[in-house]
């Protein structure tokens, strides 16, 4: 059977575009006139996901308008002399500007946030970045496959205090659903197969208390996004309409799945973080592109303002409408054209196979290789890639366990 992915998929390995035709969505929303929201419809969540055996490095800690991890490193010696060491995987430099990310940011890190991630990370709760903090904080990213830097930032808070999605027990169900239906292929259609894992990750949002996301089935092969103007998500039945499919495979579309669902959670996440900052569910609903109805949902659980769960829904929220959605929005478009313009050098290689045409093709590879990093890297994909990837894990453990019967 010829390996056949969603989005991620390299396209050199099947030849099939990696992003969802525009023209193939469903036209349910209404036109939004805001230039943002319609440009993070067209892109937001879209099949650009994840191009699987690319070489995925940690993420880094912080967005383009963020304190740099790696450009700062020439101011902070005379401080670094005074500040008491711990021992641990940075550098006494890197202590110093960990803690500096704190106390510049005191007004998203109170005392009882810190508090709160010293607790988490068991070092003493001072409420006041140390260096047993910053240094705990690295040991977490490093065990987790984040960015080293002890800056618990937008990438790393959210893995720290799991939610929804992102819970044990939350993690365990899904799986067990997801293998229940692997478990039934062949009384199944691919659609069924496919509405399976949707219905598995429908009942962990609804667990949590986070609107459920419509589903459609398409016919295509590469294609699973999550459209949050119309609170769906659209799932190619390619890989569900093989006779058999091996473990690997199916762990891999489960990973789609809730990949894309977590999106829904982020996004209701941030539809909170509003409400408690006293926006009306009309008011959410315009400013955020999604539907009237799940504003409404979200505006009846307000986050507190100043509690972890707004912080890290914050983190998302800056990414994706706030300071840094620009580049955001640039990073996707670019990654988009530079998957596009791949796979022409590609084609204009297979007719014509010159020097020149290869060292075409492998330049545009870099380019996109360089490209997805930034994407993944974004906090909102860094925080859907961790959870989808963790699921993948999971079902891919359970799977190859010995029958309990
Ligand atoms: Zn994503």
């Amino acid at each position: 059977m010829p390996r056949r992915r969603y989005a991620r998929a390299l396209q050199e390995e099947t030849g099939q575009p990696t992003v969802a035709p525009q023209q193939a969505k469903p036209a349910q929303a209404q036109a939004n006139t805001n230039p943002m929201i319609a440009m993070q419809r067209l892109i937001g969540n879209a099949a650009i996901q994840r191009f699987g055996g690319l070489n995925e490095p940690d993420s880094g800690a912080l967005g383009p308008n963020s304190t740099s991890t790696t450009s700062n490193t020439t101011t902070t010696n005379t401080t670094a002399s005074t500040t008491p060491q711990a021992p641990g995987l940075l550098s006494a430099d890197g202590v110093v500007r960990a803690m500096s990310y704190y106390n510049i940011r005191a007004a998203d890190y109170p005392p009882h946030i810190i508090s709160q991630i010293q607790g988490a990370l068991g070092v003493a709760e001072t409420g006041r970045a140390t260096p047993e903090m910053v240094q705990a904080v690295a040991d977490f990213q490093s065990q987790n496959g984040l960015a080293v830097d002890g800056m618990a930032g937008p990438r790393t808070l959210p893995a720290i205090f799991e939610q929804g999605l992102d819970t044990e027990q939350t993690e365990e169900v899904f799986a067990d659903e997801a293998l229940d239906a692997l478990d039934q292929w062949d009384s199944k259609s691919p659609e069924e197969r496919a509405q399976a894992l949707i219905d598995a990750a429908n009942a962990g949002l609804a667990e949590h208390k986070i609107s459920e996301c419509t589903s459609t089935i398409v016919d295509l092969n590469v294609l699973a996004q999550f459209d949050f103007t119309t609170w769906n998500i659209e799932l190619g039945k390619g890989v569900f309409e093989a006779a058999t499919i091996s473990n690997a495979d199916y762990a891999d579309a489960a990973n789609t799945v809730y990949h894309e669902s977590r999106h829904a959670e982020q996004w209701f996440s941030m539809a909170r973080l509003l409400a408690g900052q006293g926006k009306t569910a009309q008011e959410i609903a315009t400013q955020m592109g999604i539907p009237l109805n799940i504003a409404n949902e979200a505006a009846a659980l307000p986050y507190q303002p100043g509690s972890m769960e707004a912080l890290v829904a914050n983190g998302w929220y800056e990414s994706v409408y706030g300071v840094d959605a620009d580049y955001r929005n640039k990073t996707l478009t670019d990654l988009e054209k530079a998957g596009t313009d791949l796979e022409a050098a590609e084609a204009d290689l297979a007719a014509n196979d010159t020097p020149a045409n290869r060292a075409k093709v492998a330049t545009l590879r870099q380019k996109r290789q360089k490209l997805y990093d930034e994407y993944h890297n974004l906090p909102e994909e860094t925080d859907a890639h961790r959870v989808g990837d963790a699921i993948e894990a999971r079902i891919l453990l359970k799977a190859e366990l010995p029958d309990e019967g």
